[in-house]
């Protein structure tokens, strides 16, 4: 007869497996007859983070996607219409960047020289390449989206709605340009923003030199200013030093600086004192330092732990000392261009980088006699977070976006947004109110054009979509084969106010604006008809065949329900996003948000490609498989870091294999039984049968409600945990109760089993779709007629109240049997081993299970004891007893030693014939040997064994022997034997030789003086 189910390997080979089933997932196309059937269901709406398009997928994109994924598969499961529209971030400093690098090229001078058009053309070559690598892994992961119509932010209809987006904010009168200084990465050649900025890993540890300069005085001769500086670059730039008014500084050998309590000072004076001094800069030979009066300003802010207590300022190169400009009126000198390089006019600096200009600035003023002391300092220094670059300070025109004007609105969004952890709404608020002006203007080349035609005249003009452009173009609109430069640059436009020409400003946008509009602009909102193909524009036609849809879509499918993206993401894009829907639409685009915290490794150290540290995801796809990198994602509570390796990998395959061995059970014997499952069990329940079986479909209907409630509230690590509960008990309790059963065809027990597995499958599928589905093909697909060929098209398993009362009382039995183990463990006793009893106190569910204990507990009799066996020891207090019973006290510790007391109640004893008092004594629980307490129950063992018991030992452990020699001859488990065993165990044979067949299905025995033999008869 034919095999009902397919047998299993010893172990699963994860990524095998998983190339199996993807290969059926195409061929059977499973995804859309998915789609199909849930189509016109409730709606759930998930709008996708995009990723990068700009590398291949790293292990730490694979755990949001997982989580993507497996909340997208429940609410599938649920019966409900998804839109599984995935996205990819397209322009902007990442793909530049990267592309720079590939090209060789490294200043914005020879990206010129190189040509934007080329340029643009080598960044869109680079996201279609990556776009299609992230796409494969994806797959593998197992994530289900509609690969075909993602969205591309690059995209002229994304551009378009960013457009419409700047238009509104300059409406409501929050555009503006900023004179500002900012944070500047010289490789780059550009500002950065505050919220690109803020991650602590854009920090590092540099050194840099601690220079105490000389600043003469000029109306006090032989006196000067001792100032401290980690920058020299930034002298030449100097136009004043700065004093805490209230601090006090001291005159020593010709140099103030802060005084130190005790230090000998010529004079003292406070900060306030010195401010409106006169001195003579470092570098006032220098042209831009001509007519420049160097003076002495207060600073409450000058930091008095470190350097000399003054500053020296450098409005052109430092944000704090731009700030200062503004207030005490100083001129400010921008030292260093857009690539960080002296501009010709600091000559003899000209052309040299900050770095390079170190030593000639030292040299410089060591050789006027300025320099006091020159060392070296390490301090945590900002970098650029796309290169790495060390940054600098300038002052430039950057455009911002005032946040005042929506702070408050954002504020009061953000408190009707559901954080998952909770804990992450106060981040979100912490962010929103100290978050400053959006700074969205980026000087590089393929980003987002930003639409702002700034005329002589006065006015800005901000177009607001093409349809504009192309009505208030003067020409150039031939050549525009998309909303980028160099083609858009050639498009100057006529000014609305004053009618003449006007060039766009050369500028870019942050990147955040492209994500940030997404759930406006994928969803079509005040779209008026639907296009087909109409996201598909500019650089992204041919990449997607995305729809544009209409506003009718938009408004069912906004807010999105559910977003899931790791925590930084709350000053990006959660933030951008919720900005831009604030202002559009005046609400959130989200109502729920998962996030989570870092991937670092199996150690807890970062990963770093050159720490060799670092995972790629295709090694880990092949090495450990998709599904139990998806276990360690979902494993993780996500407001810890997780730690990712193979390490934590066999952990988890090992507990995988805990169901897999279950699985193999009920399939090798459900083959030799023949026994047919019934589809319907799925849904009314396995016929009645034993407790046992009542107690595990109990279980089973706990497990569903457990990990449904967990889905429910986006808590993946209450999936794992409840899984890994029930597969344990189902193991570990009813089928090694239920074993024998299923060496005959007791169709109850094999229902139940298989409704059991059958329905934890389906509650993990979400989590595991590989593994589930292969299994359920085997148990599932394969066996019942009519059943869905795949456990992602089965739906989702009713909810039923499961029986507490009956799983508490099995709870309780485990735990009394953990507890008797406990003992066996401590005192050295096999398992194997028989015993006479086992006694019990505290338990009431254990009256009822009374046989069930003594077969585990593999005792002969279970009894149950009304009052504790716990038993007391008692010292005497000596600070207490001594002074009461003076040379009485040596009689009465040497009782209570060797247990010589009455106890009298209420803690009092009598001892050596004194009554002692709970104050008069030190109680300590006795470890009694063969007993072992929880905090409810105790279980004790009589662990001597008699000759009845030890021999029955013996036959146990013969038992044993003999099936591991089957298995290891590779018998089947229904092949005969024939038995020979040694001499010195003959004396079993007579009283047990039916037993010992009986257990190892030996059709004779006999013994003779050779070894352990067995024969397949
Ligand atoms: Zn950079
Ligand atoms: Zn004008």
């Amino acid at each position: 007869m034919a095999r009902m189910f397919a047998p299993l390997t010893a172990v699963p080979d994860h990524p095998a497996l998983e190339r199996v089933v993807l290969a059926r997932w195409d061929a059977e196309r499973t995804f859309e007859r998915l789609r199909e059937l849930n189509a016109g269901g409730p709606r759930f709406s998930f709008v996708d983070g995009p990723i990068t398009a700009n590398n291949a997928m790293g292990v730490h994109h694979a755990w949001g996607r997982t989580l993507k994924d497996v909340f997208q598969r429940f609410q599938a499961l649920r019966g409900h219409e998804l839109r599984y529209q995935n996205g990819f971030d397209c322009q902007g400093l990442w793909v530049e960047v990267e592309v720079e690098k590939s090209l060789g090229l490294n200043s914005k001078r020879e990206i010129e020289e190189y040509g934007l058009a080329e340029f643009a053309a080598r960044c869109r070559e680079r996201v279609a390449k990556y776009a299609e690598v992230i796409t494969e892994q994806s797959r593998r992961l197992g994530m289900w989206m509609d690969w075909d119509n993602d969205y591309y932010t690059f995209a002229d209809t994304n551009i378009e709605y960013i457009w419409r987006f700047l238009k509104e904010v300059h409406r409501r009168g929050w555009l503006f340009l900023g004179h500002r200084s900012t944070q500047w990465c010289p490789r780059c050649g550009t500002s950065l923003s505050q919220h690109e900025q803020a991650g602590e890993g854009n920090y590092e540890e540099l050194d840099h030199p601690s220079l105490h300069v000389r600043f003469p005085l000029k109306e006090r001769k032989g006196e000067a200013l001792v100032v401290w500086t980690t920058t020299p670059w930034t002298l030449p730039a100097n136009v004043a030093a700065a004093v805490k008014p209230d601090a006090e500084y001291g005159l020593s050998n010709g140099g103030w600086r802060l005084a130190e309590s005790g230090g000998e000072y010529e004079r003292i004076a406070r900060g306030d004192e010195l401010v409106g001094l006169e001195y003579s800069g470092p570098f006032d030979e220098l042209t831009p330092q001509q007519g420049i009066a160097h003076r002495l300003i207060p600073w409450d802010d000058v930091v008095l732990d470190e350097g000399t207590g003054i500053v020296h300022i450098a409005p052109g190169a430092g944000t704090d000392d731009f700030e200062l400009s503004r207030v005490h009126d100083l001129p400010v000198l921008v030292p260093i261009d857009e690539s960080g390089r002296f501009y010709p006019e600091y000559d003899p600096f000209a052309g040299l980088s900050t770095d390079e200009a170190e030593e000639p600035v030292i040299a410089a003023l060591r050789e006027r006699g300025l320099l006091v002391e020159a060392g070296r300092v390490t301090h945590r220094y900002p970098i650029c977070w796309r290169c790495r670059t060390p940054l600098v300070f300038r002052v430039v025109d950057d455009w911002f976006i005032g946040v005042d004007g929506i702070r408050g609105a954002l504020l009061d969004e953000n408190a009707k947004v559901e954080w998952t952890p909770p804990q992450y709404r106060k981040r979100m608020d912490d962010w929103l109110r100290n978050m400053g002006d959006w700074n969205i203007s980026r000087k590089r080349y393929f980003g987002l054009p930003l639409p702002f035609y700034q005329c002589a005249c006065g006015n800005l003009n901000v177009v607001g979509s093409r349809a504009e452009l192309e009505r208030r173009a003067v020409r150039g609109l031939e050549q525009l084969q998309e909303l980028h430069r160099p083609w858009i640059d050639e498009v100057p436009i006529s000014c609305e106010s004053c009618g003449v020409e006007v060039q766009r400003i050369p500028d870019v946008g942050d990147a955040w604006l492209d994500a940030g509009i997404v759930p406006l602009s994928t969803l079509g909102w005040e779209n008026p008809t639907w296009v087909e193909h109409g996201y598909a524009t500019g650089a992204a036609e041919g990449l997607t065949g995305a729809d544009l849809p209409d506003d009718t879509y938009w408004q069912q499918w906004f807010p999105a329900d559910w977003i899931s993206e790791m925590r930084e993401q709350i000053r990006l894009w959660f933030y951008s996003q919720f900005f831009m829907s604030m202002t559009l639409v005046g609400r959130s685009p989200y109502r729920r948000v998962l996030t989570y915290e870092k991937l670092l490794d199996e150690t807890g150290r970062e990963m770093h490609r050159s720490w060799g540290n670092s995972i790629d995801a295709d090694e880990a796809f092949d090495r450990m498989g998709a599904d139990v990198m998806r276990w360690l994602f979902c494993e993780v509570p996500p407001a810890q870091n997780l730690k990712f390796g193979y390490g934590p990998a066999r952990e988890v395959q090992r507990r995988l294999l805990t169901l897999w061995n279950s699985v193999s059970f009920l399939v090798t014997y459900g083959n030799i039984e023949d026994f047919r499952p019934v589809y319907a069990d799925l849904t009314g329940g396995p016929p009645e049968g034993q407790p046992l079986d009542a107690w595990l479909v109990s279980r089973t209907h706990q497990l569903v409600a457990d990990t449904t409630a967990a889905y429910e509230r986006y808590w993946t690590p209450a999936v794992t945990a409840a899984f890994d509960a029930f597969v344990e008990d189902l193991s570990n309790w009813y089928i090694r109760r239920s074993r024998r059963r299923f060496y005959g065809d007791d169709e109850a027990a094999f229902r139940t089993l298989w409704y059991a597995l059958v329905q934890s499958l389906r509650v993990v599928a979400p989590l595991m779709p590989f593994l589930a589905d292969e299994l359920w093909r085997n148990l599932v697909a394969g066996a019942c007629e009519r059943a869905p060929d795949s456990v992602h098209l089965a739906g989702w398993p009713e909810v039923h109240e499961p029986d507490t009362t009956l799983l508490t009382e099995i709870a309780e039995v485990r735990e009394l049997v953990e507890l008797g183990r406990q003992v066996r463990a401590e005192e050295g006793v096999k398992l194997r081993q028989p015993l006479r009893r086992a006694s019990i106190h505290g338990s009431e569910a254990a009256r009822s299970h009374l046989d069930e204990i003594r077969e585990e507990l593999r005792v002969k009799e279970v009894e149950l004891l009304d009052a504790a066996p716990l038993r007391f020891r008692y010292k005497p207090n000596l600070r207490v007893l001594g002074p009461r019973l003076g040379r009485d006290l040596s009689a009465v510790r040497a009782a209570l030693e060797v247990g010589e007391f009455e106890e009298l109640g209420e803690g009092r004893i009598r001892a050596a014939g004194h009554e002692l008092g709970p104050d008069e004594l030190i109680v300590e629980r006795a470890k009694e040997r063969g007993w072992a307490h929880s905090d409810r129950f105790s279980v004790g063992l009589d662990l001597d064994l008699d000759p009845e018991l030890e021999r029955e030992g013996r036959v146990l452990d013969l038992i044993h022997a003999l099936n591991a020699l089957r298995k290891d001859r590779g018998l089947e488990l229904t092949d005969r034997i024939a038995v020979t065993v040694p001499a010195s165990q003959s004396d079993l044979l007579p009283e047990h030789a039916d037993w010992i067949k009986q257990e190892t299905l030996a059709v004779r025995i006999e013994a003779d003086g050779g070894s352990l033999e067995i024969e397949k008869v």
